[in-house]
């Protein structure tokens, strides 16, 4: 058996909206990273300790996923066991029967679909359940993932209802589906409530989704689109994403096939209207993910000794100078040969920054006046204003016009 469901929970932001995406994607070797191992080690931090119901401290030394890019493992820190912590806490947080590590199967909705959840808490009375829990721990601390409208945690919340139906268990109307993502790296944690019905709702779209890729032709239905492409493993190959891409960059598609021999006119920010300004921001993750892997295997292709047209391989710039001796040894000749005193040769030490001082002293030493002396030795800058999507939960502002800071209009 696999150890991924073809159209599994994890990438079904992408096959749920990209039809032609787990076609595009077969053939690719699964790969990994050692981002994604340390997630893993996290996660093995937090099954011991719900299984052994442990704190996450009780781990801090001892080596989890020994794996290929890490065959010593990871050792859990404090800092891992701190942000396992986090999780652990939210999951005891909900009364009821814990799952740790729950096999589901979601064939119901999608042939062949199993996977595996990481905490699941049933809240019952006999046979009767009226709160479930699924919750996810993401140990990331790159994308905020949150657990509104997230179709992997959908999906799993199926999975765990298919699982109890069959087991007996019974739901009303009533019943809540509590669907978490907790982020510890990113101080994040979300919760998406759902009735059963809304569940299964969302199970038809599944299955209408599953069912499309299965659809002849599906392998030309492509979708790019921010998140559906994000993390393709097609992505590099798609031309669908290179016109999706390059169409909100170029004045006209057909000028790339030009483009080695004379500039590509990109589109005049100040004349793309309002409505396709907004579409390409909401992409810009997307656009530079794409063109740093454009660089990257432009790169790889020329360490391979292959062409890349009006191209070629130079050194990089130079790394810092090092001494290649004691400290003592520098400071001595150079005092011997150049009379250059110690004094000019060492640096005065810097002091650290009121973060990094903050961190020092820890918040439980402060008293309140203490709180106020230490504020009034540093100052902090107003942040500037930026662009967020409206689904971000800071709170809309007005704009300020004796911001100083403006955004500079570069000549394009
Ligand atoms: S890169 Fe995007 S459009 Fe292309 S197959 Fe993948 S998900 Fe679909």
């Amino acid at each position: 058996m696999p150890s991924h469901a073809k159209l599994s929970p994890s990438g079904s932001e992408r096959w749920m909206n990209c039809p032609a995406a787990p076609h595009m994607e077969e053939g690719y070797p699964d790969s990994s990273s050692i981002y994604a191992e340390e997630g893993t080690a996290a996660h093995e931090v937090g099954e011991v300790c719900l299984v052994k119901n442990l704190p996450a401290s009780s781990q801090i030394g001892k080596t989890f996923n020994k794996c290929k890019l890490r065959p010593k493992g990871f050792v859990c820190d404090e800092a891992m066991a701190d942000s396992v912590q986090q999780y652990l806490d939210h999951v005891r947080s909900f009364e009821g029967k814990l799952f740790v590590e729950m096999k589901i199967s979601y064939q119901k909705w999608v042939d062949k679909g199993f996977g595996t959840s990481d905490a699941v808490v049933v809240k019952h009375k006999g046979k009767v359940v009226s709160n479930v829990l699924v919750d996810d721990l993401k140990y990331g601390k790159g994308n905020l993932v949150e657990a509104q409208d997230n179709s992997q945690l959908g999906i799993y919340s199926l999975g765990v209802y298919a699982y109890l139906k069959k087991k007996g268990y019974k739901f009303t109307k009533d019943t809540v589906f509590h669907l978490a993502i907790c982020m510890p790296r990113k101080n994040s944690i979300t919760q998406w409530d759902i009735s059963l019905k809304e569940l299964l709702d969302f199970g038809k779209k599944v299955k209408a989704a599953a069912d499309k890729v299965h659809e002849k032709g599906a392998e030309n239905n492509f979708n790019p689109g921010p998140k559906t492409c994000l993390w393709c493993k097609a992505r590099f190959d798609c031309e669908a994403l290179k016109k999706h891409n390059l169409d909100m960059m170029v004045e006209e598609f057909d000028e790339f096939d030009n483009a080695l021999e004379e500039d590509i006119e990109l589109k005049d920010p100040r004349k793309i209207s309002a409505e396709d300004l907004a579409k390409i921001i909401m992409n810009e993750k997307l656009i530079k993910n794409w063109l740093a892997a454009c660089c990257a295997r432009g790169y790889q292709l020329k360490m391979n000794g292959e062409d890349l047209p009006y191209h070629k391989l130079v050194n990089g710039k130079q790394g810092d100078k090092k001494w290649n001796t004691s400290e003592e040894e520098v400071v001595e000749s150079l005092d011997f040969l150049f009379d250059l005193p110690e004094e000019d040769v060492y640096e005065k030490p810097k002091i650290k920054t009121p973060t990094k001082v903050l961190a020092l002293l820890g918040s439980e030493r402060f008293s309140k006046a203490d709180k106020e002396t230490i504020e009034s030795l540093y100052s902090q800058k107003k942040g500037r204003p930026n662009i967020a999507h409206v689904s971000d939960k800071r709170k809309e502002i007005v704009p300020d016009f004796d911001f100083d800071d403006e955004y500079e209009e570069e000549e394009i």
